[in-house]
């Protein structure tokens, strides 16, 4: 295996490099899901490091937020170009922590840069407004501000598009932020950081808290008077706690939180299509995306036709470590999350659900878990609700319109849907119907950074990336200019 050089640059940044013992700071190790082998160490900061980071980012604040638009697209564009310069780098960097195969990893990279991209060009168009005054004597305005210091709280499933998903608004519109990273995935936060520092971000606009202590750093984020915003993206039981801190000091908040995506196969879907939208959106990231397919529903009458054309691309799969040119679906993140799976198909096997494929833990051992399908699933099964987030297809079957919609709406959560089918009518009749904040119709892949990211329901509150992701980072500020004079 090759290592990455920005790893090395990473831990010595991070104070941290081999194995030298940076003294009796403590800290903690980075593992590859793929192998067990150490990456190397970085931080375990807590109460008092993060204390620090959110004063850092109150004394940075004045220095970045009054810089003009311009100025700090142009650092921002540095960053992204930065980033572009060394995407094979980050992109190993983040299949050695993450597990994901190399050419997701380095798509990954891609994808998070867009949105720096993106938001370096929407910094120049926060605009205000003018309204028309209610007197002679008197102008009145709209000013937008940036809110403030930001926290930033993210998952391992996407270790560095997440990242940069919320950093690349919120230091567009003039925000400082404190970025805590996931306790897997810390080094790709770290070498967005590194990048973000070459590119020009002055000292302390950006501060990283690496942590394994994740109540504890969560808890000074969210009650912290100088912070005035908390944007989250994980799981929606630590999103409502979050939110419920957040409460006492009334901050803004953004959360990305779980999915539970419906694929529904109408009897009129372009079955291949619908098979290979159903393998881009179910084994990405071995189907650890908030946006994976969750729950399968077919019509009866193509059930069997879906069935065979996915399980016929399934066996093209190959489970491997991610660095490994021929990979297209990686370990699992870690021992919990395989056992989590493992659990949830052990239990519908027994209630008398059948694998048509897979059924178990891959021969390779560790954290790898078979593709798998399963068929002939119930209620009483706890799939059947369960966000799976592992390569795991379920099938259910359907006969009318209505049941399909009903069963996909049928759950506290609202990310992304997903529908397949030729008929112009049911195409808006569905759309409609279907309480979800990103819907994909005959398509599988839906997001960029120009559309709008986020979900209803217990999925989340906000969206990101497009021209609208600008004003989760801002305040507007009404303005009533009189005494002018008739
Ligand atoms: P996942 O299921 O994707 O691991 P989590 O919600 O557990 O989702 O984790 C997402 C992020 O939230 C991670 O950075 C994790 O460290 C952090 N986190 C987990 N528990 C808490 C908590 N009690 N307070 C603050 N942050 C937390």
């Amino acid at each position: 295996m090759t290592r990455p050089s920005i790893l090395d640059e990473v831990l010595t940044s991070a104070g941290c490099s081999g194995e030298t013992d940076p003294g009796d700071r403590p800290r903690f190790a980075v593992t590859n899901p793929a192998t067990g082998d150490r990456l190397g160490h970085v931080p375990d900061m807590g109460r008092s490091e993060v204390h620090k980071a959110v004063r850092s980012a109150k004394v940075a604040f004045p220095v970045w937020s009054r810089k003009t638009a311009k100025e700090r697209a142009a650092i921002l564009r540095r960053w992204y170009e930065l980033i572009h310069s060394r995407v094979d780098d980050l992109a190993q960097l983040l299949t050695l922590e993450q597990g994901k195969p190399f050419n997701e990893a380095r798509g990954e990279i891609l994808y998070g840069a867009s949105y720096i991209e993106w938001f370096a060009e929407e910094a120049k168009r926060i605009e205000g407004d003018i309204l028309p005054t209610t007197g002679p004597d008197r102008r009145m305005l709209v000013l937008k501000q940036p809110i403030g210091v930001v926290a930033a709280i993210t998952p391992w499933n996407f270790p560095s598009a997440m990242i940069s998903r919320k950093l690349a608004p919120a230091l567009a519109a003039g925000c400082t932020v404190v970025i805590k990273p996931a306790e897997d995935t810390p080094l790709s936060a770290l070498a967005l950081a590194q990048l973000a520092k070459r590119a020009g971000l002055p000292d302390g606009a950006l501060n990283v808290v690496t942590s394994v202590r994740a109540a504890e750093t969560g808890e000074v984020l969210t009650s912290h008077p100088d912070i005035r915003k908390l944007s989250f993206t994980g799981s929606t039981r630590v999103g409502k706690l979050l939110m419920r801190q957040c409460a006492e000091t009334v901050k803004k908040v953004s959360l990305e939180l779980g999915g539970n995506a419906p694929f529904i196969v109408f009897e009129d879907a372009d079955l291949d299509a619908a098979a290979a939208g159903a393998m881009l959106c179910k084994f990405r990231n071995a189907g650890q995306t908030c946006v994976s397919a969750n729950r399968f529903y077919v019509h009866a009458s193509v059930l069997d036709a879906f069935a065979d054309k996915l399980a016929e691309r399934m066996t093209a799969l190959k489970v491997g470590q991610g660095l490994d040119e021929d990979t297209t679906v990686g370990p699992l993140i870690n021992p919990a999350a395989i056992d989590k799976v493992e659990g949830l198909v052990d239990d519908a096997v027994a209630k008398g659900a059948r694998a048509r494929l897979g059924g178990g833990r891959h021969a390779r051992g560790g954290n790898f878990f078979e593709p798998t399908v399963l068929e002939n699933l119930d209620d009483t099964m706890e799939i059947a609700r369960a966000e799976i987030f592992g390569p795991v297809v379920t099938l259910i079957p359907f006969e009318e319109e209505a049941d399909a919609i009903q069963m996909a709406n049928d759950t506290p959560y609202g990310l992304a849907a997903y529908f397949y089918t030729q008929n112009m009518a049911r195409i808006w009749r569905v759309t409609e119907a279907l309480e979800y904040g990103m819907v994909g119709l005959n398509e599988s892949v839906l997001s960029g950074e120009n559309a709008p990211f986020g979900g209803m329901k217990e999925s989340g509150i906000g969206r990101e990336g497009s021209k609208y992701g600008i004003e989760e980072y801002v305040e507007m500020k009404y303005l009533c200019h009189g005494g002018l004079g008739a």
